[in-house]
């Protein structure tokens, strides 16, 4: 299947793109990209297998990430599920986001963190990246096997909105976090 996504504010500062154009997308890949102001006129590609979307007024741009959601599952399922709260962020233009280990059971442990990421490989349409808890159920009185934490896929660490008090624990979980090459996201 191809889309031909035509007349868009096209921005991707990576490549330091800004301009109004269309863009090709065949199986699943941006293969062409055209600056209105250098083609003009331009018209639209033929064949049965392409759908033309008119993005005049819209921005065309790379997926966006969110570093900070909360999904709420497990445990507060009635607010929020992995598969509404993605679906949303897919609607919003986020292709990844990053969620909060305020969950119930919290992210602590790797066994809820292989949940999370097992839910989302068949529920979600875009990725999901959790971030761990720094302490154990966030509680801020011991750290979590942060080490088993990332080997089971966290890209980060919080205790989210209950950021850790005690600065001897903090140090401990900054040169974790060092260790692994990972960041700890803090609320202040
Ligand atoms: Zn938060």
């Amino acid at each position: 299947m191809r889309y031909f996504i035509k007349n868009g504010s096209i921005i991707d500062p990576a490549r330091r793109i800004a301009t109004v154009g269309n863009v090709l997308v065949e199986d699943g890949r941006v293969t062409q990209v055209d600056d209105l102001a250098e083609l003009g006129v331009q018209h639209d590609p033929g064949g049965d297998d392409i759908e033309i979307i008119n993005a005049r007024g819209a921005v065309i741009a790379p997926g966006f990430v969110d570093l900070h959601v909360h999904l709420r599952e497990p445990g507060e399922e009635h607010k929020e599920t992995i598969a509404t709260g993605t679906l949303a962020a897919a609607r919003g233009g986020f292709t990844t986001v990053c969620c909060m280990p305020n969950t119930r059971p919290a992210l602590d442990r790797a066994g809820a963190v292989r949940q999370v990421r097992e839910i989302a490989r068949r529920q979600s349409p875009i990725r999901v990246e959790p971030i761990g808890a720094v302490s154990l159920e966030r509680a801020g009185k011991e750290l979590t096997e942060m080490a088993e934490l990332v080997e089971a896929g966290c890209v980060a660490f919080s205790d989210d909105g209950s950021p850790v008090s005690d600065p001897a624990l903090m140090r401990h979980a900054l040169s974790y976090a060092a260790m692994l090459e990972v960041p700890i996201m803090s609320h202040c």
